[in-house]
């Protein structure tokens, strides 16, 4: 890993740290190195007409004048293909505070780290810098797409969108235990788009149930035929919680699964929490609906944004998934850890399987294991791919157990 020719900024009011972090960059062959104590100085440095190349910066989040979250928030709506990694003390409300703004904005967050930092840690984030620029190219092509509802409805009326899929696996035996399905657009001028070049439009638009029905039927007629083929797995589908405002919806969706021929008991639906929608005594009804019709419900991106623990014993959720931004650098970072040992542990008091997405190391997988929970999902095992490949993927794994040891990245 080396960083020659790099433009780092490190933004800390702490100089003893900020030394420290400067001389370990150095050692990486990282020779343009700026310093700021704070936002107000780092939003001058990345504004300036000459020295305005900064590529990756490092930041820190409690500083007098301007903290990291300002400088987070103004940074995003002016430069977006920049990396950045957080450096906190980090307590849990600071780790969500930061997790929800990053999700808001449009920024390349590589990760957030416990401070004083090691030499070690350096190494992963600049490992997974390098993951986030080898995407990078797909990723800046999607954030210049500006689809119209228009455009999307008539992908989508054209079957352009089809699910690809991602497995989990059984931490502990390594068993393929399942697939989370993952829309994508096969655009014919783009190529394959990715979620957040149409989500959000048809959210808004209140029209992303015409997307959900056609992942939905597709994903469980793969489950068919991955049952068929003996590979007894379980398919997970998104549900946007717009959705569950619907009345019928889980009648639709129940239905979709049945005339398909799946069995409503092999498909799990996560769900991620909103703001709005939680009290909504419709979204109750479906919920409730959903899991009498046998169907398992997860709560999706746990950790971050509105869900909680009051919404885990309320509604009947078989499933939470560990946000992949707790989980990657996990063996890192004690506070971290302490936090998602303490959502395993109260998972299983509640006898709610846990599943971790975004596992990209071997050492995020060992914790993990040892902290009892019981599936990972996340490029370490596969990235989410096309129906055709994930039935060749399920074969090669028929009577094989994935060997995190031995994955190639
Ligand atoms: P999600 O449900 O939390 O899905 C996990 C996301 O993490 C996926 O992004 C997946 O490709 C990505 N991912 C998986 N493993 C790794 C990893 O090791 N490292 C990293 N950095 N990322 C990983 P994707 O496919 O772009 O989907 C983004 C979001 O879009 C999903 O987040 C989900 O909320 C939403 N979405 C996707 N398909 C549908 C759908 O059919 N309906 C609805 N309503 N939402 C969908
Ligand atoms: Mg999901
Ligand atoms: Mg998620």
């Amino acid at each position: 890993m080396h960083l020659q020719g790099v433009n780092v900024l490190v933004v800390d009011d702490n100089i003893f740290q900020r030394n420290i972090l400067v001389e370990m960059l150095r050692s990486f062959g990282c020779k343009n190195i700026t310093e700021a104590n704070n936002g107000f100085e780092a939003l001058k440095i990345t504004r300036d007409p000459i020295l305005n190349n900064i590529d990756l910066i490092f930041s820190d989040l409690r500083m007098p004048g301007m903290d990291g979250m300002e400088f987070l928030r103004l940074l995003s709506s002016e430069a977006h293909n920049i990396q950045i990694v957080v450096l906190s003390m980090m307590d849990k409300k600071m780790l969500s505070a930061v997790n929800k703004l990053t999700s808001l904005y449009p920024i390349q967050l590589i990760g957030t780290f416990q401070k004083p930092i090691t030499l070690q840690m350096l190494n992963e984030i600049l490992v997974k810098r390098e993951k986030v620029l080898a995407d990078t190219p797909t990723l800046r092509g999607i954030q210049n797409f500006n689809f119209t509802l228009v455009e999307i409805l008539e992908g989508i009326r054209q079957k352009q969108f089809k699910p690809f899929f991602q497995p989990k696996v059984d931490l502990k035996s390594g068993r393929i235990v399942g697939a989370e399905a993952l829309a994508r657009w096969i655009h014919p001028q783009h190529g394959v788009v990715t979620p957040y070049a149409f989500i959000p439009v048809l959210e808004q638009a209140e029209q992303i149930d015409t997307l959900t029905f056609l992942i939905l039927e597709e994903s469980a007629v793969a489950c068919r035929v991955l049952h068929d083929q003996n590979h007894l797995v379980d398919i997970s589908v998104n549900l946007s919680m717009v959705s569950l405002g619907h009345s019928h919806i889980a009648d639709k969706i129940t239905s979709i699964v049945t005339s398909a021929g799946a069995d409503t008991k092999y498909i799990t639906l996560e769900i991620t929490e909103s703001a709005t929608m939680t009290d909504v005594p419709i979204v109750l009804e479906n919920l409730a609906r959903l899991y009498m019709n046998g169907f398992t419900l997860s709560i999706d991106d746990y950790g971050t944004g509105f869900s909680n623990l009051q919404q885990l014993t309320r509604i009947a959720f078989g499933e939470l998934k560990i946000d992949q931004s707790f989980v990657f650098g996990l063996s890192y970072n004690e506070a971290t850890k302490i936090m998602v040992a303490s959502n395993i542990d109260m998972a299983k008091k509640l006898n709610i399987k846990c599943v971790a997405e975004g596992l990209e190391t071997l050492e995020d997988w060992e914790m993990l294991n040892k902290m009892d929970c019981d599936i990972g999902q996340g490029y370490l095992i596969a990235k989410p791919m096309a129906i055709q490949y994930f039935y060749d993927f399920m074969d090669q794994y028929r009577n094989r157990r994935f060997n995190p040891k031995t994955a190639v990245l």
